[in-house]
């Protein structure tokens, strides 16, 4: 089932188009993996699939409706919720208090304070410290489990990986799998191409501001991906 249906959009800053005309289609439960060179245009469509930027062309539906013109709040209360990146906690706010943040928006459903530590039990442990104390790791898993509160059923994450340790991002990719498993689909901004194939079920590579390449997990070719992501012959 289609759960998310965008077709051609046009997004940017102000005067500045960052999105040229982008199309993809997410079914429940699935993960779709966005690769691509810095600039590329991937922060840009999460942002915008979140209502941050505006839709300027073309238009996002969501379970059959068009939400191209709606706030970022109607968007979260719809459920589609952004692990942004860089985490960013409140830095005067614990661990537990940075995750029931999480319920500010989105809507009622499995996921609650008890479910996100059973998914990080370090949380757990660490409740009651600053989240700004915890490991950048730790600071990750924070971020994901605030964005769970919202009871997503659409979850974009945003370069989840990024400055962490090998093993802590296979943590986190661990995680995610659950996630998935709970039926939510997701969106994943990746840098590491590898990570990000491992990880999907469908891939697209970003350049210029459109989608230049796609496909399956199984049908990735490292060659024709690294000529998509740089543009070279
Ligand atoms: P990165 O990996 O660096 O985050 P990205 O693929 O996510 O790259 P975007 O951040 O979406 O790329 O940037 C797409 C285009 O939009 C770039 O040309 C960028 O310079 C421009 N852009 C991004 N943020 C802004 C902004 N706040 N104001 C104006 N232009 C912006």
């Amino acid at each position: 089932m289609t759960l998310l249906e965008v077709e051609n959009i046009k997004s940017g800053y102000g005067p500045i188009t960052a999105l040229f005309g982008v199309s993809l289609s997410l079914s429940k439960g699935k993960t779709l993996a966005l690769i691509g060179a810095n600039g590329a245009g991937k922060t840009t469509l999460l942002r915008t699939l979140t209502g941050l930027n505006k839709v300027s062309d073309g238009s996002v539906t969501y379970e059959g409706q068009d939400i191209s013109s709606l706030s970022s709040h109607q968007i979260a209360s719809l459920g589609i919720t952004m692990v942004p990146e860089g985490r960013r906690l409140f830095p005067s706010l614990t661990v537990e208090e940075n995750i029931l943040m999480g319920r500010c928006s989105g809507r009622n459903g499995p996921w609650e304070l008890d479910k996100v530590y059973e998914l990080f039990p370090i949380l757990k442990e660490r409740r009651n410290h600053l989240g700004t104390m915890l490991s950048g790791g730790q600071q990750q898993m924070v971020a994901v489990g605030r964005a769970l509160m919202s009871n997503p059923q659409v979850l974009l994450c945003d370069e989840l990986s990024l400055g962490l340790a090998p093993i802590i991002v296979q943590d986190i990719y661990k995680t995610l799998q659950v996630v998935s498993d709970a039926g939510v689909s997701l969106i994943i901004v990746e840098q590491d191409i590898q990570q990000a194939i491992a990880n999907c079920d469908e891939f697209m590579c970003m350049r210029d501001g459109l989608i230049v390449l796609q496909g399956t997990k199984e049908t990735a070719n490292r060659a024709e991906i690294a000529h998509a992501y740089f543009g070279t012959d």
